[in-house]
């Protein structure tokens, strides 16, 4: 116990997946937590969210229900081929747990998202139960007196302020950052299917496979459908890939009217008929808005710091939005916790931004790249035997080791060391340890 430890009153603006991750990371370090959501939560729909070992294992950290989230565990990655659905690159995640120590969780992100609900306000669990306030919608931010004013009239103060606030964030607006930012070159529609209806109908039953299966994405075409089952294998959660000279959708709206099921159809002339017949019988097809946002230089200032997409926007290629989130909380709860925190807000924040930027800003480039070349996929990206493998470099691919073998208590007290004096003698450099090969040739600490 670190004698200069105080507890926090921390507002957290946004209370969708990193908002409610935070709150649960900050009641467990001891913490006095509010989150202000500008909804109500009621009519929101969503589809699948990938959570890889780096994120399910902060959820086991946490005590979180896993259950409650009603997952899917992936057994693979399947790339098909984009006419015949022969498979062209296999990733099998057989011994995944055994190497990682924890599962590949599909969830609905409604159900991953009340999961993190129930544990972040819940009288159960470490620490004082967070609140929630909804219908307070962020307007703006004092930096010098750490006061939030919010749409409905209401003003309050906070030690710590976490900018939660998802893709549009206001918050970021406030910090000063003008993202540099273009509309994809792809555009998405997203459709549910659920799985005995199809199975109903005497198409394959894709559910069977608790894999993420994709089809096409291969030689530099934007043309991709993306298969993730949720629900414990009764909804498959349909991502539909293609150029966005062949229709493009000015909002994102997760929630809006279903488009007709002809506009999802329309771009793939040439898809193997089978997942086309699942797509025949898709429902709630919505648009999703995809935006490629180049890094930003800072995500914190004063007392203030961004988390989740408002930090950090990314294209979803590579699975891991929702579990940089859960990361990004995750550093949070440890460098305020009682071991780390000396009482210095600005200088936690300062380490929160050296410890995140890199990994998130990694993870973001190569979710742009995946976007056209699946081989540059987290899993994808070391079966090079694939007919058609071809990657920008292959030194500076993704990989599951990086994600996965990173220890982020080891990378905190390496940047807490450099800023305090303190001496650092771990065998890790930035959270991996030296001498770890990746597939990718690239010895961690060899120069
Ligand atoms: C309704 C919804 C459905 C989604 N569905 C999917 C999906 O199916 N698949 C997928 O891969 N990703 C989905 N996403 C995105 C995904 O959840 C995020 O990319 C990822 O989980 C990172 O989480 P986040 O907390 O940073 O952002 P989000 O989960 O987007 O949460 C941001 C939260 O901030 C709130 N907010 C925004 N502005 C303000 C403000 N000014 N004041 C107060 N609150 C504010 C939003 O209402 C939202 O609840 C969805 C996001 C939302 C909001």
């Amino acid at each position: 116990m670190n004698t200069s430890w105080k507890r926090l009153n921390v507002g957290v603006v946004g209370g969708g997946i990193g908002g409610m991750s935070v709150a649960i990371a900050l009641r467990r370090a001891g913490h006095e937590v509010i989150i202000y959501e500008r909804s109500d939560f009621a009519g929101e729909v969503g589809a699948s969210v990938s959570c890889a070992a780096n994120g399910t294992r902060w959820l086991h950290e946490w005590g979180v229900d896993i259950a409650k989230g009603d997952p899917v565990v992936l057994k693979k990655l399947i790339n098909r081929d984009w006419k015949t659905g022969e498979p062209v690159s296999v990733y099998s995640l057989d011994d995944y747990e055994k190497r990682w120590g924890y599962v590949y969780n599909m969830f609905h992100r409604q159900y991953m998202h009340s999961m993190l609900k129930d544990s972040a306000l819940e009288e159960e669990g470490e620490g004082i139960p967070a609140k929630l306030l909804v219908n307070h919608k962020c307007r703006d931010i004092d930096l010098k007196s750490n006061k939030i004013t919010f749409e409905n009239g209401k003003i309050v103060h906070h030690d710590l302020i976490i900018g939660a606030d998802g893709i549009g964030s206001a918050v970021r607006g406030i910090l000063g950052i003008r993202p540099e930012k273009r509309p994809s070159d792809s555009s998405c529609l997203h459709a549910n299917v659920d799985a005995d209806e199809a199975a109903k109908l005497g198409l394959v039953n894709y559910s069977q496979d608790s894999a993420l299966e994709y089809w096409g994405g291969q030689e530099g075409k934007w043309d991709k459908i993306v298969l993730s089952p949720c629900n414990g294998g009764k909804l498959l959660s349909y991502y539909c890939f293609f150029p966005r000279d062949q229709g493009d959708f000015t909002t994102q709206a997760w929630g809006a009217e279903s488009l007709p099921v002809e506009d999802l159809l329309k771009p793939y002339p040439q898809l193997d008929r089978q997942v086309l017949e699942h797509l025949a019988i898709g429902k709630e097809i919505q648009p999703w808005r995809l935006w490629v946002h180049d890094p930003y230089p800072y995500i914190h200032q004063g007392n203030v710091c961004l988390l989740g997409d408002a930090g950090h926007p990314m294209m979803p290629h590579q699975s891991q939005g929702a579990c940089m989130a859960i990361e990004d909380a995750a550093a949070l709860g440890i460098l305020f916790n009682k071991k780390y925190f000396n009482g210095d807000v600005a200088q936690a924040l300062a380490a929160y931004e050296e410890v995140r930027l890199p990994r998130v800003t990694r993870v973001q480039s190569a979710a742009a790249k995946a976007a056209y070349n699946i081989n540059e996929r987290i899993g994808f990206s070391v079966n090079k035997d694939t007919p058609t493998y071809k990657v920008e470099d292959p030194k500076k691919v993704l990989t599951i080791e990086e994600m996965n073998a990173y220890d982020m208590y080891r990378d905190i007290e390496e940047k807490l060391a450099a800023k305090r004096g303190g001496l650092y003698t771990e065998k890790f450099i930035c959270g991996l340890p030296i001498g770890l090969e990746l597939p990718s040739g690239i010895i961690i600490g060899a120069h």
